[in-house]
């Protein structure tokens, strides 16, 4: 298999006939073997129908069908962890990412790289406050990490066999795969494209989807919130101190105090602020420790037309559960 296509789905039942036929269209020209794994990612509407009509016309369309909605970046790894292709593009389903890049990032990965990422130049049909905080994440991401994630890169890339097998052996519970992709390495590169107003639906990121994602970015590859937390006690508890200390003057030398209740709340409320920021910090960290403590399997698969005997079992079964299948 040269190529897997992994499509995750969640209500895309607008989109899927027309992806359908532009990914066969682009991926005929390309003549090479490939796979389309379409991830359902506990739809509520006809996508799991469409799909499985789809399978039973071409044999290549593979489906997963999840036991309820897991998350964008589950279904990813879903797919990730059953194609069976030497390359693997990651695509959204509602034609953002336009399919006709892909024959240019196959060829492109073909030059030596293990990753070829899609770049946004532009994105059309969003709103001004998705677009302004997509900019703003990715710039703060970008400087609190020590490693390089890509600005304005969703995951609609190429990576290689090895990157994939990489991608496997990292546990990890709150998944930020384009993050993880630039902690692996290799030699990446990428492509700028204009994104594409979504061709129908509606979009299936809601904010706090959205800000489950960034918190997942930024705690799964940077500390920088936690020293913030510490640095800011540091400052706070300095100024405390030294107010201290001119109170304590005030009071016993100079003998000139007022009953000092406007200083009294304004310190006890800035403390309190203060604990609560690093304490939320620390709650932060601590949730997805305990998460990765559980080592619950990520998802569970209720269907799909991908033998279990195909899929190799997972590189590290004592950290990563892989998929649980229907028995
Ligand atoms: N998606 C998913 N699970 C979810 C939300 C979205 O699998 O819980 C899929 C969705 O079907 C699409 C991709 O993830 O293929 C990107 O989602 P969407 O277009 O809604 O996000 P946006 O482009 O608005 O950021
Ligand atoms: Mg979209």
């Amino acid at each position: 298999m040269d190529l897997s296509i992994i499509i995750p789905i969640y209500n895309e039942e607008d989109n899927i006939q027309m992806l359908y036929n532009r990914l066969s269209g682009v991926l005929a020209l390309l003549e090479r073997s490939y796979e389309l794994i379409f991830v359902n990612d506990g739809s509520r509407d006809q996508s799991l129908r469409l799909v499985k009509d789809l399978s039973e016309r071409d044999a290549r369309v593979r489906f997963i069908d999840f036991s309820r909605n897991f998350g964008h970046q589950i279904a990813v790894t879903a797919g990730l962890d059953l194609a069976q292709g030497e390359a693997v593009v990651i695509i959204d389903a509602d034609l953002q990412d336009p399919p006709e890049l892909i024959p240019q990032l196959y060829q492109k990965l073909h030059e030596g790289y293990e990753v070829v990422y899609a770049r946004r130049r532009s994105r059309q049909g969003e709103s001004i406050a998705k677009k302004f905080t997509a900019k703003l994440f990715y710039r703060i991401l970008a400087s609190i990490t020590s490693i390089s994630i890509p600005v304005d890169t969703g995951d609609f890339r190429i990576i290689s066999r090895k990157v994939v097998d990489a991608l496997k052996q990292m546990p990890e519970q709150n998944k930020f795969i384009r993050g993880q992709i630039s902690w692996i390495g290799y030699r990446q590169t990428y492509l700028e494209y204009d994104r594409a107003e979504r061709a129908g639906g509606a979009t299936g990121y809601t904010y706090s989807k959205m800000i489950r994602l960034a918190l997942d970015g930024i705690t799964g590859f940077s500390n920088a919130p936690l020293k913030f937390a510490t640095i800011s006690g540091f400052v706070v508890s300095g100024i405390a101190f030294i107010v201290m200390l001119y109170t304590l003057y005030e009071r016993f030398v100079a003998h000139d105090y007022q009953p000092g209740w406007a200083s009294l709340m304004v310190s006890i409320l800035f403390l309190g602020g203060v604990q609560l920021i690093a304490v939320g910090i620390i709650g932060e960290y601590l949730s997805r420790l305990s998460a990765n403590v559980r080592q619950r399997p990520l998802y569970i698969i209720s269907d799909t037309n991908i033998p279990a005997t195909s899929i190799a079992p997972a590189a590290n079964p004592a950290t990563h559960p892989g998929p649980v299948f229907p028995s």
